[in-house]
């Protein structure tokens, strides 16, 4: 097998697609063939855009049995691998041609966690040491890895990142009886919370050091170039939703502890689709709007100063579908709308359907200038009165008729 299609397989791999109802095993290295390299690309959301990674395996061989993976021992599929050299010779190779500008590096587990991760953090460090690439490098860690591998892992990487994938012990049997949330998952995270913790106090000493040189405490040009600030490492997490029957309320439990608890930087929820040939491959997809809804709640921990019981979740333990975690809220508490635009404080601004926090930023600020004066101020300044003026009111005057039936149904039609 040529290398590109080696490595089609492996992308194809790391994003678990399934084509046209067809097992993997069943994919012909013609369809690869077919397909070109740049059509593969990943394009990960940054804040001045997208940016283009080689998001792959290293290998899709794996000793583990998880139910819903369709590069599982038990499955029957093709297995290919790249050492790290020749990993790290193609991404160079295929990031001077412009295709990429970083790499996002996952594995099956080969033999035993640190073996895996080794392989991983091998091939970044080729591709800093051998090849000088100063960009963004993302590696997974494999799940029980020990810390001295993922200390090595947070040495090379801008990123790494470990799949929790379900939010306690027993949902994570139901997806992969051959892992254990408590004696592999946590210690995993523990030590990557670890290696984070150092990794920014050693960053701050050097910001301090680079500081105290621009001061010209130290003045040797060379002592400024051994200081470079390197970007902070960061940590995030994946869950597949809806796989193991678990409920909003407890991945989002989770998820909440493990910002706190485990200096988490971002949690990303993946809604789970049968694979076939997997052992899942005949369980019901999970509604992606259930995947939104869990990425608007995790903001409103996040960003806009919601405790997770200040959520609002049905009998069963999850969110409502048809209007987002933030209005949901709204239409429950009216007794605190509505709010004055012209004085409220930013933690009320963020409370307004519609309001984010670059939105009450920006409120604020016009506060400031004088600005806030008519509508036509609040449309200049990008406030989407649609949604929030029913919650507002301008000089005393309210902003919106719309009732909170109204609002829904408005909410339903934008879902549609
Ligand atoms: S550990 Fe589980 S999810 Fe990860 S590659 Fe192996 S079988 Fe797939």
């Amino acid at each position: 097998m040529e290398v590109a299609e080696k490595l089609q397989m492996l992308i194809k791999d790391a994003n678990f697609e399934c084509e046209g109802g067809k097992s993997l095993s069943a994919r012909s290295v013609q369809q690869l063939k077919e397909q070109r390299l740049h059509e593969s690309i990943y394009h990960a959301k940054v804040h001045s855009g997208t940016m283009p990674l080689l998001k792959t395996l290293l290998t899709n061989a794996c000793i583990k049995n998880c139910r819903y993976c369709p590069i599982a021992s038990y499955c029957d599929h093709l297995v290919v691998s790249f050492k790290p050299d020749e990993m790290a010779k193609l991404f160079m190779a295929m990031h001077k041609s412009g295709l990429v500008s970083g790499l996002f590096l996952s594995s099956g587990i080969v033999r035993d966690p640190d073996t895996t991760q080794e392989l991983l953090n091998d091939t970044a460090k080729i591709l800093r040491s051998r090849y000088g690439f100063q960009g963004y490098i993302h590696l997974k860690i494999m799940p029980g890895a020990s810390f001295e591998a993922i200390k090595e892992a947070g040495r090379w990487a801008n990123r790494i990142s470990v799949n929790v994938e379900a939010p306690n012990e027993h949902r994570l049997k139901v997806i992969a009886p051959d892992k254990s949330f408590q004696s592999e998952m946590l210690p995993t995270l523990q030590n990557i919370s670890k290696v984070i913790t150092q990794k920014r106090m050693e960053w701050l000493e050097r910001r301090k050091a680079v500081h105290r040189i621009g001061k010209g405490w130290m003045a040797d040009l060379d002592e400024i170039a051994k200081l470079t600030v390197p970007s902070v490492l960061s940590s995030t997490t994946q869950f597949v939703v809806g796989a193991a029957g678990e409920t909003d309320k407890e991945l989002l439990q989770t998820t909440k502890h493990l910002y706190q608890q485990f200096n988490l930087g971002r949690a990303y929820f993946s809604a789970f689709r049968p694979i076939c040939g997997t052992k899942m491959e005949n369980e019901k997809a999970e509604n992606s709007i259930r995947e939104r809804r869990l990425y608007q709640a995790d903001f409103l921990l996040r960003r806009y100063g919601f405790e997770l019981d200040e959520l609002i979740f049905d009998e069963n333990g999850n969110l409502p579908q048809d209007v987002d975690p933030k209005l949901a809220w709204a239409l429950k508490h009216p007794e605190c709308f509505p709010i004055e635009i012209t004085k409220a404080e930013r933690e009320e601004l963020l409370r307004v359907p519609g309001i984010g926090p670059e939105t009450a930023d920006k409120i604020v600020k016009a506060r400031k200038e004088g600005i806030l004066l008519t509508t036509d101020d609040l449309l200049r300044l990008g406030i989407p009165l649609n949604r929030a003026s029913p919650f507002l009111t301008l000089r005393g005057k309210p902003l919106g008729k719309k009732s909170p039936k109204e609002i829904i149904t408005t909410e339903q039609l934008r879902l549609i």
